[in-house]
């Protein structure tokens, strides 16, 4: 016998008994963002591989470590996107979407990839949502792409998490900041991991996301990049808290937010969610006002986040949060005999016809089995069309919830609409 096939390590297959709640999170991301005037764009799930190493960061884990990168029949170097920023801006400046408008809103959905440890919350594929709200430097901004996501959440209806912001400074304050880091790791430099050695020249800034025990530890007491702050990044990160305040977004301030990706500067946020474990983040996001120039776009400022359905979905089943199944059928047609199957086609037709979920069984299987079935489906309703039914040109039906019965003419399906 052949031996079975199975999903790469690291990836999964959405079931249809779980797939109805990926469409849920998916609908619900959708209304929010376009209340706030988001259009969805689409882009290649693969591109160019230096668009990501030139914006995500040679120092970063994403470059060094994760991405899907190959080659195809003509030697191009292509590269699985590990995020969906970069491509966005690709596509924002080869369209020239700021001819547009001045402001420039945009939302994404779908799979992103990278080579990692696979563990709860961590896959190699994985659908993030995320929006990039592109052309203004305003503090406002940031503020309502955070209450965005804080919206969304609360649509979901989720409690359990925190909004934690940062403001990581401009190149100008990076520059003191990353002196003082490299001064204070110095003392520590034997005891760090090989990462963060490589770091300590690269990126200090990174040493502060690392996860490894005693990195972690050495950082609790590094210096705060918030001391470092020059006069307008202070500002714009007062003003960012101004109206989070404004918007009615609650949130703690945590100097140790860095971001693994290199195009951040100024406010830095995330959604964290202490229950999930290693993995807490929901998402985040932050401003990046040098990507679209260092992609070789103008200088136009902007903002954004990205989030994760699978760590959404674990925090939905961590609260039980239900979600309401969309994949049920509203009524089951059960049939029997040769004459039945006709009006139970009829029938069929005009439910679908008038957008209502409804299904049979064609196959010739007994009462009991097509009763059966009809409750494995779950159907709220079972439409029953016997001999019986057929001579007294009446169907009966059943409500599956409470067990109550009634008889409906046949030249009266319009009754069913009522339902
Ligand atoms: P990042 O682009 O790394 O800031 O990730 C944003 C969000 O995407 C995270 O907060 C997660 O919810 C999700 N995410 C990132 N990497 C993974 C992964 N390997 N597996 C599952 N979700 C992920």
């Amino acid at each position: 016998m052949a031996s079975k096939f199975t999903v790469p390590r690291g990836t999964y297959d959405i079931l249809p008994k779980e797939s109805y709640k990926w469409e849920y999170i998916e609908q619900t991301f959708k209304s929010i963002v376009k209340n706030y005037n988001y259009q969805e764009i689409v882009t290649p799930i693969f591109e160019n591989a230096e668009i990501f190493e030139r914006s995500v960061g040679n120092t970063s884990d994403i470059i060094q470590k994760e991405m899907y990168k190959f080659q195809d029949k003509k030697g191009r170097v292509f590269a699985l996107r590990p995020e969906g920023t970069a491509p966005v801006i690709r596509s924002y400046i080869e369209n020239n979407l700021w001819t547009d408008s001045p402001l420039t809103k945009l939302f994404y959905i779908g799979p992103m990839f990278r080579y990692d440890r696979p563990q709860a919350g961590r896959s190699r594929q994985f659908s993030q949502f995320g929006i990039e709200c592109i052309g203004s430097n305003h503090p406002y901004y940031d503020a309502e792409v955070i209450s965005i996501f804080y919206n969304f959440l609360k649509a979901i209806g989720l409690k359990n998490y925190q909004v934690e912001i940062n403001s990581i400074g401009c190149p100008n304050c990076s520059e003191n900041y990353n002196e003082a880091l490299r001064t204070y790791y110095k003392e520590y430099i034997n005891q760090l991991c090989p990462d963060c050695k490589s770091r300590f020249l690269k990126n200090p800034k990174r040493l502060l996301d690392c996860k490894v025990d005693t990195c972690k530890k050495i950082s609790k007491n590094a210096p705060l990049i918030l001391d470092y702050l020059d006069e307008e990044c202070k500002k714009h990160f007062e003003q960012v808290q101004f109206y989070l305040n404004l918007l009615k977004v609650p949130f703690i301030i945590n100097a140790s937010i860095v971001r693994g990706l290199d195009y951040y500067s100024q406010t830095a946020f995330e959604f964290i969610n202490n229950n999930l474990g290693a993995q807490n983040a929901l998402g985040g996001g932050g401003r990046y006002n040098g990507l679209i120039k260092q992609m070789g776009g103008k200088d136009i400022p902007a903002v954004g986040f990205a989030g994760g359905f699978s760590r959404l979905l674990l925090s939905i089943e961590n609260e039980n949060i239900k979600i309401e199944n969309t994949n049920q059928s509203k009524f089951f047609i059960v049939n029997l005999g040769d004459s039945a199957i006709e009006k139970t086609i009829e029938i069929l037709n005009f439910l679908r016809k008038n957008n209502i979920k409804a299904d049979f069984d064609i196959e010739k299987t007994s009462l009991k089995a097509q009763m059966k079935l009809a409750d494995k489906l779950n159907s709220t309703y079972t439409i029953i069309i016997g001999e019986d039914e057929m001579k007294n040109n009446e169907f009966t039906i059943r409500n599956m919830l409470n067990g109550s019965q009634q008889s409906i003419n046949f030249d009266n399906i319009k009754a069913l609409l009522e339902l």
